[in-house]
C-alpha cells in the first residue's frame, strides 16, 4: 500500500485515537496542557494549500483539531482555505520567514512580521507562530526572537522554541520519510530518544503495541495526496530535492543555483 496519501493518514490518525491519544492544537498544549497521551498535529503549509484543506476535512471527520501554519507566499496563503479550515475548527498560524525575506535586516523583518501577523489575525485570533526552515537561505527565522519576546506580541508558543522535545516525542515527514531528519537543515530537533520510524507503517503498528510516546509533536507537512499522479510527481520532486540538498552542502555552486532557482520558484 503507497504510503503518505490521504489514506495512510486516516490510518495514523484512527491508530492514535484507537490507542486513547487526544488532540490538542499546538496552542491548547501551550496554555492548558493536557493530561496523560497527547499529540498535537502540526501542518506546515509551505505549498499546496488545498491539499491542506483535504487533510483538515479528514481530521474534522474524526473529531480531531490540528494547528495549520500559513505562509505568506501564494501558494500557501489562499484565503478560501484558510476560511474553511478555520471553520472547521482548527488552529491557524503564521509560518513566518520574515527575517530571511529581509535578508537579515532585523527592524524590517519585525515590521513585516508584525504586518503579516495581523494580516493572518483577520481569519483567525492567531497566538501561536512557527518559524519556516528557508532551507536555502543563511539566515535562522528564530533570531527575530532576539529583541523581541513572544508574549508582547500575544502570543503563547513556537513549537521551536517552546517545546522541551525531551518531554515531547518529535516527528516529521520532512523530504516524505520519517526518518529525513539529515535532509533538514533547519527543521531538526534534539530528541532525549533515540525512536525512530521510516514509514507511516511502523508508526502505527508502535502505536499499537502501546510503545509510542505519550506525548508527541507530529509535523505532517501537505504533500499527503490522494491523487496517484500528484503522490507520483511529489515522490520524484522529493527524490531530487532531496539529493540535492545534500549535494548542496558540499558544493557551493549547487548551493548557489539551488538557492537561486528556490527564489525564482516562490516568488
Ligand atoms: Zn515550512
Amino acid at each position: 500500500m503507497r504510503d503518505f496519501t490521504l489514506k495512510a493518514y486516516r490510518m495514523l490518525l484512527e491508530a492514535f485515537l484507537h490507542a486513547g491519544y487526544r488532540f490538542q492544537t499546538f496552542e491548547e498544549s501551550m496554555t492548558t496542557p493536557a493530561d496523560g497521551k497527547t499529540v498535537v498535529m502540526r501542518h506546515d503549509v509551505d505549498e499546496l494549500a488545498w491539499n491542506a484543506l483535504k487533510m483538515a476535512e479528514l481530521e474534522f471527520a474524526l473529531g480531531i483539531r490540528a494547528t495549520y501554519y500559513f505562509r505568506v507566499v501564494k501558494q500557501s496563503n489562499v484565503p478560501e482555505v484558510i476560511r474553511k479550515i478555520v471553520a472547521m475548527g482548527h488552529e491557524v498560524g503564521y509560518h513566518y520567514e520574515d527575517l530571511s525575506m529581509a535578508e537579515g535586516d532585523m527592524t524590517k523583518a519585525m515590521a513585516s512580521f508584525k504586518a503579516n501577523l495581523d494580516y493572518f489575525r483577520q481569519y483567525y485570533p492567531v497566538r501561536s507562530v512557527c518559524m519556516h526552515g528557508s532551507s536555502t537561505s543563511k539566515y535562522d527565522n528564530r533570531a527575530l526572537w532576539k529583541g523581541q519576546s513572544l508574549g508582547d506580541l500575544g502570543l503563547v508558543g513556537e513549537p521551536y522554541l517552546s517545546v522541551d522535545f525531551n518531554q515531547v516525542y518529535y516527528l516529521t515527514d520532512t523530504g516524505y520519510a520519517w526518518d529525513g531528519g539529515r535532509y533538514a537543515v533547519r527543521d531538526v530537533v534534539e530528541r532525549g530518544t533515540s525512536l525512530s520510524f521510516h514509514n507511516t507503517w511502523q508508526i502505527i503498528e508502535c502505536v499499537n503495541n502501546g510503545a509510542f510516546p505519550e506525548k508527541a509533536l507530529v509535523l505532517a507537512h501537505t504533500l499527503w495526496t490522494g491523487n496517484v499522479i500528484q503522490w507520483i510527481w511529489l515522490h520524484i520532486r522529493e527524490f531530487l530535492r532531496n539529493r540535492i540538498k545534500l549535494l548542496a552542502r558540499k558544493n557551493g555552486t549547487i548551493a548557489k543555483c539551488y538557492e537561486k532557482l528556490v527564489r525564482l520558484y516562490w516568488k
